[in-house]
């Protein structure tokens, strides 16, 4: 099959489109012919060596994908080949105390697909059945792959974490991301007046579009004081963060009494001092997460398929131009999702 194979750690040269074996299924394994591959910012952390957990080489990366069954092992009762599915990018164990209680997002024997074993950038990926998930009819594959780690991570972040109901106000970081873009819908869908932040001014319209009431420009204005001004002086109840740094410190002091602030990410600033008399006088709940469980992410892909929430796709790519959308992810000159289309456009 082809893929891109990494051979070192290093810049976009890395990114090889070279033949790899092709995995056969062992016996609870389904083999994936992967029709769309998403671009994540992990990605960008794994080819620099980056991610905090080290790869063996040759390595295949690419944690999310969509695609059809092509093989399956002894094993697989619950699908067959030709299934449309995705690969859950968390690598649940199945059996842990976790895995047995629903909750197989915090797994305690987790692999992670495209990190830990070879991943979605090459034309088949091979998962464990357990982690599978069904696409809905009507759902394509560019759809299925731009929809699942943004809406579910903010999906998991603002609804199961931080509870946010109608007629809340959330600010959301970021809006220009993936995951900014996603969570600015899932939080209108749940009813909440949204105020995002963008980085430049070009961001303001896009960010409207997909429903901001209010869009602040990090990089130009206070972003507390003006969530203030916005608010009557109260703040918001909800924040979801997935920059860290000045950007997680901003969502912070712009949080209302008893707000809660959901964590996804750090890119923008891993260690942040924290004024821990804010933060306990105003009663703030600090929740860390990012990975969601296969119902939230069956739950966004139905909500997708049924035209409630709209992933962004900014560009499709062939596999063999992987290092292209990774100058653009590290360049932040996008706005949506990047696809790979490892057999090329259909
Ligand atoms: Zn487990």
């Amino acid at each position: 099959m082809k893929a891109i194979v990494l051979n070192d750690y290093g810049g976009v040269e890395q990114l090889r489109f070279e033949d790899a074996p092709k995995p056969e299924p062992g016996f609870d394994d389904v083999v994936i012919r992967t029709r769309a591959t998403g671009v994540n910012h992990c990605d960008t952390d794994v080819r620099r060596g980056l991610f905090g957990v080290m790869q063996r080489f040759p390595h295949v990366m690419g944690v999310d994908a969509a695609g059809e069954i092509e093989t399956i092992g002894p094993g697989v009762t619950e699908f067959k080949p030709g299934d449309r599915v995705a690969p859950h990018f968390m690598l649940s164990c199945g059996v842990c105390k976790n895995c047995q209680r629903g909750v197989e997002n915090i797994c305690l024997k987790p692999d992670i697909l495209g990190v830990t074993t070879w991943g979605t950038y090459a034309q088949f990926v091979k998962v464990r059945q357990n982690n599978v998930v069904r696409l809905p009819d009507g759902l394509s594959f560019d759809e299925a792959v731009a929809a699942q780690v943004p809406f579910a991570t903010a999906w998991e972040g603002l609804i199961s974490v931080a509870k946010l109901t109608v007629g809340e106000t959330v600010l959301i970081n970021a809006a220009g991301s993936g995951i900014g873009s996603a969570a600015i819908q899932v939080a209108k869908l749940a009813g909440a007046r949204v105020i995002a932040t963008v980085g430049s001014d070009e961001k303001f319209a896009k960010a409207r579009e997909l429903g901001a009431d209010e869009v602040i420009n990090y990089s130009t204005t206070d972003v507390p004081e003006t969530v203030m001004c916005l608010t009557n002086g109260l703040g918001v109840e909800v924040a979801l963060d997935m920059v860290g740094g000045a950007r997680l410190l901003d969502a912070i002091a712009a949080l209302a009494q008893g707000g809660r602030l959901a964590s996804v990410g750090a890119h923008g600033g891993e260690k942040v001092l924290i004024d821990m008399i804010e933060f306990f006088r105003k009663h703030i709940s600090l929740h860390g997460c990012g990975r969601s469980t296969k119902s939230i992410v069956s739950e966004v892909l139905a909500l997708v398929a049924d035209g409630k929430l709209k992933p962004v796709i900014f560009k499709r790519f062939p596999l063999a131009k992987a290092s292209e959308t990774h100058r653009l992810m590290e360049s932040r000159n996008f706005f949506g999702r990047m696809v790979l289309q490892p057999w090329g456009t259909e």
